[in-house]
């Protein structure tokens, strides 16, 4: 499906509604300097029936939540400026979390009182408060030492920022030995400070696996036939401070009655991006931790989940520092990014899991919509290669907890996420979990839903769905195997050196990784195809620019009336679109209706664009017969209009693809032997014999 799906919602006077009052001071200050009078970040609900209000919307520089839908999306406002900029571009809103310093003390509460109750909480690790840093580190650092040959903890390469580690573990049957070929599944928490459920999960997850091993035969199964790595805690610098500034004080209770009114604000309780204080430059480890707090803690940083390379700096990625969506210097400028870039480099990461919060949805590539160019390829970007199979998955996943499955991009385009660089780079298969329904770290109780499922998924959850992912990440038909005889002890390397694609150019990506063939003198790798999905077959899209039918009409709508044109759609058609023109000031709105066979309406598509925007609905695959095509004088006097329906078809055609190898080597003690280029497809699996390699 090359076109955006573009059915809508009516919204007619869809124009900013919320009360506007006691918005006097942009910005927050110190938790008691607070005042009544001064703005409390507030959680909303933005609407945006058409593409152009998200796009819009997008460009405003506002704390965009994960959480949106076809007519909507939920923000962040962290000042009264945020206020203004939603107000001037008259997008209309609900507030749906008036005072998130209320909440969050409300949730702190909460926390409390399911501690103080709780002896051991169902999860895995018994835990029943959120962790902070301190606790994940000392979490892995005792799953490791307790389990010595099927856990070991590792720090990242590139400390971050600030200077601390950034920390993870990694499981397997003989951790601490000799790679052996296993493919790798990777579980990714918190690039988002904020998100603290997504670190919840991927703990959990590990310490599932470690208490499960040996007893549970599934995940004993699973252990022994992959490595698993955790990195919990991506953003550490980010998420250090919005752990702490979320534990917040109730200073009504400290001041024992008194006039105290104010519960502290919540600081960098929300806070999205990394540490990155100056664009560009490094500061002094430690500068981030002591730093005042930036308005709502977002001002500053980059967001890392639009750092990577995949099409970085394309759309739905801010290139203004101060924008919650920022997507840093360059490509993989960030440390926490590169981490993750020589991780998935380095090994055969066949299935990777990327954990957020929130709205209960898995979400697959591509981030950006398939109709749209990016410069640096000069042809639509379609849908990726494996989409069939990376639905198929995504579904399954979704429904362990009644989550919806669908493309990044359906939330709104984003670009330069870890899955979209690393699905494209690498050929592994990669997902996004946005955790939960409606917060970014709710009362505690919430998480332990998620994990295990409740309600009619109770014993699922996203539990299952990791479960689900492991299994794809093992599964040889899922990926690529190479299988033969090779010297017992020799080293064999994957390597692969390739241009990735960002939006306007590219990156240098460089794909290095080794196993030690066994005692027996045989192996079996698990790797990911030689050929990357980027530059395989792309099936496109192009419509012509003539329509194959045309009608138009001309007419008058007096003020709340409606007038209805009936149009027939006769043939098999790719596109219908319909438009509506008059002449500025006035404001009109369209709503197009097919007929049943009973003559009665369903309606079809709507469109409700604020004043000084036209009306234009596109229905993708129109199914033939009458449609009714209505148009609505809402307010103005009785303009003159000109309605127009048009179909259109679109010529499919395949860009052809390229052929990728691998560079297969064989090495003893150091010394490269043998050299073979190896051309492997998904689900294939290939021998290469490498005895020549034991021969000098
Ligand atoms: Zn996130």
């Amino acid at each position: 499906m090359m076109l955006r799906s573009l059915s809508r919602r009516s919204a007619l006077c869809a124009v900013g509604t919320a009360a506007l009052v006691g918005l006097t001071t942009a910005g927050l200050t110190t938790p008691a300097a607070a005042e009544s009078d001064e703005f409390r970040p507030q959680l909303v609900t933005v609407d945006t029936p058409t593409d152009a209000d998200k796009a819009l919307l997008q460009t405003l520089g506002l704390d965009l939540t994960e959480h949106a839908g076809q007519d909507y999306v939920e923000v962040v406002l962290h000042t009264a400026d945020d206020v203004a900029a939603l107000a001037g571009a008259d997008l209309g809103y609900d507030v749906r979390i008036p005072d998130l310093v209320a909440r969050e003390a409300e949730n702190n509460q909460a926390n409390a009182a399911y501690a103080a109750a709780t002896v051991s909480s169902p999860l895995p690790s018994g835990r029943d408060s959120y962790r902070t840093l301190d606790d994940y580190n000392a979490d892995m650092a005792a799953l490791a030492s307790a389990h010595p040959d099927l856990v070991k903890t590792f720090s990242l390469p590139h400390p971050s920022l600030d200077g601390k580690p950034i920390n993870g573990i990694e499981i397997g049957q003989h951790v601490t030995g000799a790679d052996a070929g296993l493919p790798v599944f990777l579980m990714l928490g918190v690039h988002h400070a904020r998100e603290w459920p997504s670190g919840e999960h991927a703990m959990e997850f590990a310490v599932d696996l470690v208490k499960n091993y040996g007893t549970d035969r599934r995940i004993t199964d699973l252990v022994n036939r992959s490595r698993i790595v955790v990195v919990p805690v991506l953003n550490v610098d980010g998420f250090d401070k919005s752990r702490t500034d979320g534990e917040l004080i109730d200073l009504r209770e400290a001041d024992n009655g008194g006039t105290a009114t104010i519960l502290g604000t919540p600081g960098n309780a929300y806070m999205r991006k990394n540490c990155r204080l100056i664009d560009g430059q490094d500061t002094p480890d430690g500068t981030c931790a002591l730093a005042a707090t930036s308005p709502g803690g977002y001002g500053v940083g980059v967001d890392l989940n639009r750092n990577y390379g995949g099409f970085w700096g394309g759309p739905g990625a801010s290139d203004v520092f101060a924008d919650p969506t920022y997507r840093g210097a360059a490509a993989f400028s960030e440390p926490e990014t590169q981490n993750i870039r020589e991780l998935i480099s380095g090994r055969q990461v066949t299935t990777l899991i990327t954990n957020h919060t929130f709205s209960n949805l898995v979400l697959r590539p591509n981030g950006a919509a398939p109709d749209l160019v990016p410069s640096s390829q000069g042809i639509p970007l379609g849908d990726p290669f494996d989409e069939a199979a990376l639905k198929a998955l995504g579904d399954e996943m979704a429904a362990q907890n009644g989550y919806t499955s669908q493309h990044a991009w359906e939330l709104y385009d984003t670009t330069g996420s870890v899955e979209d660089w690393s699905y494209n780079a690498t050929g592994g298969f990669g997902y996004t979990f946005e955790i939960g329904p409606d917060e970014f770290h709710p009362p505690f109780p919430k998480v332990v839903d998620e994990y295990l499922g409740a309600g009619q998924y109770a014993g699922k959850g996203n539990r299952e769905a990791f479960l689900i992912a492991l299994e794809n990440a093992v599964d040889p038909t899922t990926h690529s195997v190479l299988t033969g005889k090779a010297p017992a002890g020799s080293t064999l390397r994957l390597r692969k050196t390739f241009a990735t694609p960002t939006w306007d150019g590219s990156i240098q990506d460089s794909l290095d990784t080794t196993m030690t063939v066994g005692s027996n003198g045989r192996y079996t790798w698990h790797v990911n195809p030689s050929t990357r999905p980027v530059v395989m077959d792309r099936q496109i899209e192009t419509i012509s620019g003539d329509p194959v039918a045309e009608q138009s009409w001309t007419g008058t709508t007096a003020p709340l009336q409606s007038t209805d044109q009936e149009f027939a759609v006769d043939q098999d058609v790719d596109l219908l679109e319909i438009n509506l023109d008059w002449p500025t000031p006035d404001d009109l709105d369209l709503e197009v209706y097919r007929k049943n066979a009973d003559g009665s309406l369903a309606q079809v598509g709507s469109s409700g664009n604020s004043v000084n925007e036209k009306e234009r609905v596109l229905l993708q695959d129109p199914a033939q017969g009458t449609y009714v095509l209505r148009v609505i004088n809402f307010a103005s006097v009785t303009p003159n209009w000109t309605l127009t329906a048009a179909l259109f078809n679109a010529d499919a055609s395949t860009v052809p693809g390229l052929v990728e190898n691998w560079t297969l080597t064989c090495e003893v003690a150091g010394q490269v032997h043998q050299t073979v280029p190896v051309v492997v497809d998904r689900g294939q699996q290939l021998r290469v014999d490498l005895t020549a390699c034991g021969r000098r």
